[in-house]
């Protein structure tokens, strides 16, 4: 391997050949393959030329989903240095953070990040808007771009360090999510599996429904995984468009699927009830809207009734990933997914699943214990943190955190994640499983299940709910005791006003609502 390109490099050169064709688009911006390509390898030269990055050093990125984002990755990438994708909602201290956690040689942000970032200057390159004293503005930095520009010169190997993703803090502080260039390389094939099975179990042939450009709007940040890899290189890969939105907005959405003839949906399950609950469902023409693919948080079956309604013959489909396993990695689509509304689907071909009880020992088909994943998407461990590495990934398996069964057939269902489960008097209760009950109810349009402490039980069961119409506690209990074990059944509910808080993973904040209700 000591000549190889490294996978993405491979990827970025290849999506050259489609040339004219349009990849990016933002506001009424259009950028194709070529410019892209142009500008990316561009930056690359000069992050090595005139910030002096190597192979290992990391470059950050802390940016709204710009084309600049996705010119800054590339070129970074391209460079042989690690991208450092920061979330753009932290604050000046998470951010400051990122930087320091990542060791991070430059910085390019976005103008709204560099002010929020004050002082550092040197190291910092900054796109829309305004470069503080000593930094340098993105395009200053780009300068000319030349039409026969090439990427500069490195040798890397497929396992060598290609990115540090931040995992979303659902359950405590994030941690950099080390992942290889073939983590990387392999993410536009998972996704590609995925489609393809669905087409197939359908009783259609791929080669059949090929024909139309594939044009995706993103409406979930860069920064994370999934619109990272299972849409924005996967985009790239296929050559397809990418229709980029600076903050999610359902109103918005609709407009972008109509002008730029957008054919699939991709984001997280809240996206997605938003859209179709938006009273401009059915003034705009989304006709060439033919796919909704979700996940990252989980996806409600009452969520498929809905589409199913409201948009039918939208394939929809509900991915399992994380940011560990680079994106997507479990799926669920097509018929499989009308027959199995509440599972996660199937592993994708290249990834192996087990159900671990405690010591690590696999369980059989139906029992409840810990997924654990293997596969060449399965990232490299967590940076500068070796004792959460170790602790996660053993003897070749990542553990996910998650509780899951497999069924017969070998169909995976998250349970709940670990760290949710509330026990009560030694019973586990099953956030996700009393979430998925309230949910059935008409009233209930969101609902948060957490454990309240409990001095004799340990722990007792609540929810936080917002309503559609008004319900009571009592209806709401009485309307679970036909679903669920009366142990499972809140004991108290708090209804919640405006909307319950989600992380830009879509995914709701117990902590937060903890803090909230609880007060700890
Ligand atoms: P942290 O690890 O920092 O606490 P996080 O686990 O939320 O944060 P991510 O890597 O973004 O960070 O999310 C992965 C998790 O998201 C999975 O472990 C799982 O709990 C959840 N998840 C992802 N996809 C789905 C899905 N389709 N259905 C249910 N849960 C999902
Ligand atoms: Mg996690």
């Amino acid at each position: 391997w000591k000549h190889a390109p490294g996978h993405f490099r491979a990827l970025l050169e290849m999506s050259r050949f489609h040339g004219d064709k349009v990849f990016l688009t933002y506001e009424d911006e259009h950028i194709t393959y070529e410019e892209h390509f142009r500008r990316a390898a561009t930056l690359a030269r000069r992050l090595v030329e005139d910030y002096g990055v190597v192979k290992g050093d990391r470059v950050a990125i802390a940016m709204r989903n710009y084309p600049e984002w996705v010119v800054a990755f590339s070129a970074t990438l391209a460079a042989g240095a690690v991208a450092v994708p920061l979330n753009a909602w932290w604050t000046a201290q998470e951010l400051e953070f990122g930087l320091s956690d990542s060791g991070a040689k430059v910085l390019i942000a976005d103008g709204e990040r560099a002010a929020r970032l004050g002082g550092l200057a040197q190291s910092l390159i900054v796109a829309r808007g305004e470069a503080p004293e000593g930094a340098r503005s993105f395009e200053d930095v780009l300068g000319a771009v030349e039409a026969d520009v090439t990427l500069p010169t490195v040798e890397l190997s497929p396992e060598d360090p290609a990115t540090i993703f931040y995992t979303s803090g659902t359950t405590g502080r994030p941690k950099g999510a080390l992942g290889s260039h073939r983590n990387l390389g392999q993410s536009p094939m998972t996704v590609a599996y995925g489609l393809l099975r669905s087409v197939v179990r359908a009783g259609k042939d791929p080669a059949e429904s090929a024909g139309q450009r594939r044009v995706t709007l993103l409406t979930v940040p860069l920064f994370h995984v999934t619109g990272c890899f299972a849409v924005m290189t996967t985009t790239m890969f296929t050559g397809g468009g990418l229709v980029l939105m600076y903050k999610w907005d359902a109103g918005r959405a609709l407009e972008l699927i109509e002008r730029e003839k957008v054919t699939t949906f991709s984001g997280v399950p809240t996206n997605v009830w938003q859209l179709l609950s938006h009273p401009g469902l059915d003034k705009h023409d989304i006709s060439s809207l033919n796919s909704l693919g979700y996940g990252g948080a989980p996806a409600p079956p009452k969520l498929l009734e809905r589409i199913t309604e409201l948009l039918p013959s939208r394939s929809p489909s509900n991915g399992y990933g994380m940011t560990e396993t680079t994106a997507l990695t479990i799926n669920n689509g097509g018929v499989d997914y009308l027959a199995k509304p509440d599972s996660i689907g199937l592993p994708m071909p290249v990834v192996e699943v087990k159900i671990a009880d405690p010591l690590g020992d696999e369980l059989p088909a139906g029992e409840v214990g810990e997924l654990c994943l293997r596969g060449p998407n399965v990232i490299l461990g967590y940076w500068n943190r070796p004792e959460a590495t170790a602790e996660t990934f053993i003897g070749g398996w990542l553990h996910t955190g998650d509780l899951a069964r497999v069924d017969e057939e070998g169909f995976v269902f998250i349970v709940d994640r670990a760290k949710d489960m509330v026990i009560r008097g030694g019973e586990n209760v099953y956030c996700a499983e009393v979430e998925a009950a309230l949910f059935e109810h008409p009233a209930v349009d969101d609902v948060a299940v957490i454990g309240i402490p409990h001095d004799e039980l340990g722990e007792e069961v609540g929810a936080v709910v917002r309503l559609a119409a008004p319900a009571s506690a009592e209806e709401l209990q009485a309307f679970l005791r036909e679903r669920i074990a009366a142990f499972k059944i809140p004991v108290r509910f708090w209804v919640r006003e405006t909307e319950l808080p989600r992380n830009p993973g879509g995914k709701i904040l117990k902590t937060h609502l903890r803090k909230e209700v609880l007060g700890s």
